[in-house]
């Protein structure tokens, strides 16, 4: 037995109730009958002239080489798009969206996080302004069809086998990453080929690269052509750490400052200490309004925050140094650390950056994360 839905073949999760056998591993998503046909929901016709696009900035020599490629390729293979951070990921698969929406192709575009869903449909709205661009994810489910389909990976249940083209990003994060029943639940929404676009691919996805199950490309250039900044790490007890952090926030005061911190807990009390000093903002996933904190960081030319993973990702912050206390924690993957130093760097105006990874402890992944981000800057010469 197998499920239609998630995938699952475990006969623990299968049980018998009076309409017959269905799965429990995915039952959070209703009801999967294993011996009736699953349904495809009715999508309309993609419109007229939803493929035209307008894009803000002209793609560089190496971003344009990555779209074409990848437009070309996604008719035969799926493809893993492994662009370092600020490498303009969105932009790499705008070609492979309008070429679907021209052959009137159901094009998602799905994402773990709620967050960067709705931030994404304001973007893919303007590149593609003839189309209906819609977000499908927690408190907008109203409206689940348009020509094209942003959602989060939690709300791919509802489309059983109807994409043309499924673009996941970032499949390497919270909470898709070893998600068995997410997993399958993407598997099945998807009738053609996929498109994996991440910074930090993980095992599986480089397996599968290896395996030539799909096709990888790599970009690691950013649009500026500045190499990613390379962390530098301080190491010492406590106290001398708290020193090097106001040292660091004082020689970047020209700068917005991010300071990651490895728990709510760790990160309340750097606010309480920072605060002692200046003002600074907290964001964690505690944070009630979230939005409107990162809002006025943003307002401010050279704010300070401090937060946690919740925003190792997707928020970017222009011009800004970063700094990650306690690096060297465990609660960090490599993955985490790659991805909080890439917020550094990415605008044209000041596309250097710095990024410093305090540590108490020797740590294996701060060296990792160093090496792989040196390499890349090596590959994009
Ligand atoms: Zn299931």
């Amino acid at each position: 037995m197998k499920c239609p839905r998630c995938l699952n073949t475990d006969p623990e999760y299968f049980y018998k109730g009076s309409r017959g056998w269905y799965c429990r591993r995915c039952i959070s998503f209703g009801r999967a009958m294993i011996e009736e046909e699953t349904e495809s929901p009715k999508l309309a016709e993609i419109a007229d002239g939803a493929q035209e696009y307008t894009l803000q900035y002209p793609l560089t020599p190496a971003q344009e080489k990555i779209a074409v490629q990848c437009a070309q390729l996604i008719d035969d293979t799926s493809v893993l798009i492994n662009a370092a951070c600020g490498c303009g990921k969105t932009e790499l698969v705008v070609y492979s969206i309008a070429k679907m929406l021209k052959e009137k192709k159901k094009v998602c575009f799905a994402i773990p996080r709620r967050q960067v869903v709705l931030e994404l449909r304001e973007r893919l709205a303007q590149y593609f302004p003839k189309a209906k661009v819609i977000a499908v994810c927690g408190g907008h489910t109203k409206e689940t069809d348009g020509d094209l389909i942003i959602c989060t990976t939690h709300q791919l249940y509802r489309y059983y086998r109807s994409f043309d083209l499924l673009i996941l990003d970032e499949p390497d994060a919270f909470p898709f990453y070893g998600n068995d029943v997410l997993h399958g639940i993407a598997e099945t929404s998807c009738r053609g080929h996929t498109i994996y676009l991440t910074a930090t691919p993980d095992e599986t996805l480089c397996q599968k690269a290896e395996r030539h199950e799909l096709v990888q490309l790599n970009l690691f250039r950013r649009p500026h052509g500045h190499p990613i900044p390379v962390p530098r790490m301080i190491l010492g007890p406590r106290l001398f750490l708290l020193a090097q952090l106001l040292i660091w926030i004082h020689r970047c005061r020209d700068h917005p400052r991010m300071i990651f911190a490895p728990s709510i807990r760790t990160a309340h009390i750097l606010h309480r200490f920072l605060s002692v000093f200046m003002k600074c903002f907290l964001c964690s996933s505690h944070t009630q309004n979230r939005d409107q904190v990162i809002a006025e960081f943003r307002k401010q030319k050279a704010g300070i925050i401090i937060a946690t993973t919740v925003l190792e990702r997707g928020v970017t912050v222009p011009g800004a140094d970063i700094c990650v206390w306690n690096a060297d924690s465990g609660v960090f993957s490599e993955a985490s650390l790659i991805q909080m130093a890439g917020r550094a760097g990415r605008s044209f105006q000041y596309p250097d950056g710095d990024v410093l990874f305090l540590c108490m402890s020797k740590s294996s992944l701060v060296k990792a994360c160093a090496k792989t981000i040196e390499e890349a800057n090596a590959c994009a010469v």
